[in-house]
């Protein structure tokens, strides 16, 4: 595992943005992020998952979170100006963005990857990614020190048989974070891309259905990256993938 030991109010003071924070990874960053005294604003398609989470929130006594029920497959570009515009006016500012939500599609041979599923996963994983960065970099320019991270994943640079629009949107991840972290080196923002690594979420169920979970990471094990990610002491690193795990798939 990575290896970070942080304070307990190691992300104080912090406004966090987690997308596809009501489940898996996410839901376990947006916890854990608010346990270290961020106020975590939860983005999601399923906005009875996100109520669930913001309740934990405030049950572990962290800072009150917002909820932003967004499904990123039909969302404008439009909408997610005016979700930036609610944050600022809200918040008044934004010190990190966790882009985590993304969906798998369907494993499958090249040449049967459905067009459906193909532009689904686009929409998803790459266009949402895009118009979403576009409209928070300006607001996380407005902090001294801020993160934007990005979600990989270990076929995200090296391409694998039938995992098609997945692995390619993943590289597609891989290069935008690339293409950001060197236009804004010079600036407050950092930008990096986390590869988690194996972990028992209900993606990864889909992916290997037949698989013993018991060896897999939990979502809780690979929380060190994350909160490293977003901790003022990685605000030297721009522009790198980070491996959550030692051997990451
Ligand atoms: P997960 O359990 O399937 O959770 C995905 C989250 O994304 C859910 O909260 C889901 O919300 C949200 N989401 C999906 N489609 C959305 C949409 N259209 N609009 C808004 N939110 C949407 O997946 P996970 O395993 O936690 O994966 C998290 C990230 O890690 C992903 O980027 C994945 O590619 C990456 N990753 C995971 C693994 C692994 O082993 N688990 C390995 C490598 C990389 P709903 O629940 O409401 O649908």
């Amino acid at each position: 595992m990575f290896d970070f030991k942080c304070e307990a109010s190691e992300l104080a003071n912090k406004v966090i943005l987690v997308t596809g924070a009501g489940d898996g990874i996410g839901k376990q960053a947006a916890l854990t992020y608010a346990s270290l005294g961020a106020t975590v604003i939860l983005l999601g398609k399923t906005t009875k998952k996100l109520e669930d989470v913001y309740d934990l929130i405030v049950e572990q006594n962290s800072p009150q979170p917002a909820i932003i029920p967004l499904d990123l497959k039909g969302a404008t570009k439009q909408n997610y100006i005016d979700m930036v515009a609610t944050i600022k006016s809200q918040f008044g500012r934004l010190d990190g963005a966790l882009l985590n939500a993304a969906i798998l599609g369907e494993l499958s041979p090249f040449t049967q990857i459905h067009d459906q599923i193909w532009n689904d996963i686009m929409q998803v994983n790459v266009n949402a990614q895009y118009l979403l960065s576009q409209a928070l970099l300006p607001l996380l320019q407005s902090t001294n020190s801020a993160s934007l991270v990005f979600t990989t994943s270990g076929v995200g640079n090296k391409g694998k048989a039938y995992w098609g629009a997945y692995s390619i949107s993943k590289f597609a991840t891989e290069g935008m974070m690339q293409v950001i972290a060197d236009e804004y080196d010079t600036t407050s923002v950092r930008t990096n891309a986390i590869n988690p690594g194996a972990t028992d979420t209900n993606m990864r169920s889909i992916a290997y259905p037949g698989e013993n979970k018991q060896n897999l990471a939990a979502p809780t094990d690979i929380m060190p990256a994350y909160i490293y990610l977003m901790s003022d002491k990685s605000s030297h690193v721009n522009g790198q993938v980070i491996n959550a795990q030692a051997a990451s798939n």
